[in-house]
């Protein structure tokens, strides 16, 4: 059975991730799908449950984190984030590359438990930048975005582990940068064999 990838993209918030993921998944790629986190922030004017998040409170995401059923958890700006496990494998059972658009903390947790991982560090043209788009984006109070630009360095002090780095200055240009990665990825040898043995064995026969 052909086994799908798995990246991580990681940023400090506002870099564009979520944007540039949506974006890669409007492409119809049917074999291109993105976890939905479990979070205990609040939601978002125009975000909806199920959607952008499964929103939960923090005593739910306890018993779930108890219980197993994350393949990484991490606080981040104080709220509780998390991947589920279950959902996660099924998709790359199924031979659905997978994106995890998680901070750098569940990225190092996923290195660690499944290989092999592509990870992917997505970075904004310039700090002034970043703070005009999170500004610009008009979902954050001036408190959380001064906190956010805070951890900003932080997030991006975290980019020697990534894989790859893609700069978010002109926007479709970073995004087929992404496109070029997983394109990329799917021609590597050992994805060719998967899904392309057949045709070896019958050059070779
Ligand atoms: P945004 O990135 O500014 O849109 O802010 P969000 O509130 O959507 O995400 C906040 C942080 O949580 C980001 O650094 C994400 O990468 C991280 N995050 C989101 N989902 C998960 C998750 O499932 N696990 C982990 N570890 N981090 C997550
Ligand atoms: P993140 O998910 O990393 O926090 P978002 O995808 O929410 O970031 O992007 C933050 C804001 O910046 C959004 O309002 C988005 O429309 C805008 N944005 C993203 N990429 C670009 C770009 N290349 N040029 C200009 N604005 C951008
Ligand atoms: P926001 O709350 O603005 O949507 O996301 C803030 C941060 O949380 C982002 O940096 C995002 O990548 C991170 N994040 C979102 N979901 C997850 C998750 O499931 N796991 C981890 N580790 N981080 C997440």
């Amino acid at each position: 059975m052909a086994r799908g990838t798995l990246y991580t993209i990681s940023a400090p918030s506002g870099a564009g991730k979520t944007s540039l993921v949506n974006a890669l998944l409007a492409d119809g790629d049917n074999a291109l799908c993105v976890s939905i986190s479990h979070t205990t922030r609040t939601m978002r004017p125009g975000e909806q449950n199920g959607v952008n998040y499964h929103f939960v409170s923090r005593e739910q995401f306890q018993s779930m984190r108890n219980a197993g059923d994350f393949l990484e958890s991490a606080e981040v700006f104080g709220n509780l984030y998390g991947t589920s496990r279950i959902w996660v494998q099924e998709q790359l059972d199924q031979g659905m590359d997978v994106i995890l658009e998680i901070d750098w903390q569940g990225a190092e947790q996923v290195r660690k438990l499944i290989k092999p991982v592509k990870s992917i560090f997505i970075l904004p043209p310039s700090l002034p930048t970043l703070q005009e788009r999170l500004t610009g984006r008009g979902q954050d109070d001036e408190a959380t975005i001064s906190g956010r630009m805070q951890l900003a360095k932080n997030e991006i002090s975290h980019y020697g582990e990534a894989d790859y780095l893609v700069i978010n200055d002109q926007f479709d240009s970073a995004l087929d940068d992404l496109r070029a990665i997983i394109r990329a990825a799917r021609l590597e040898r050992e994805q060719q064999l998967r899904n392309n043995g057949a045709l070896l064995q019958d050059l070779l026969a």
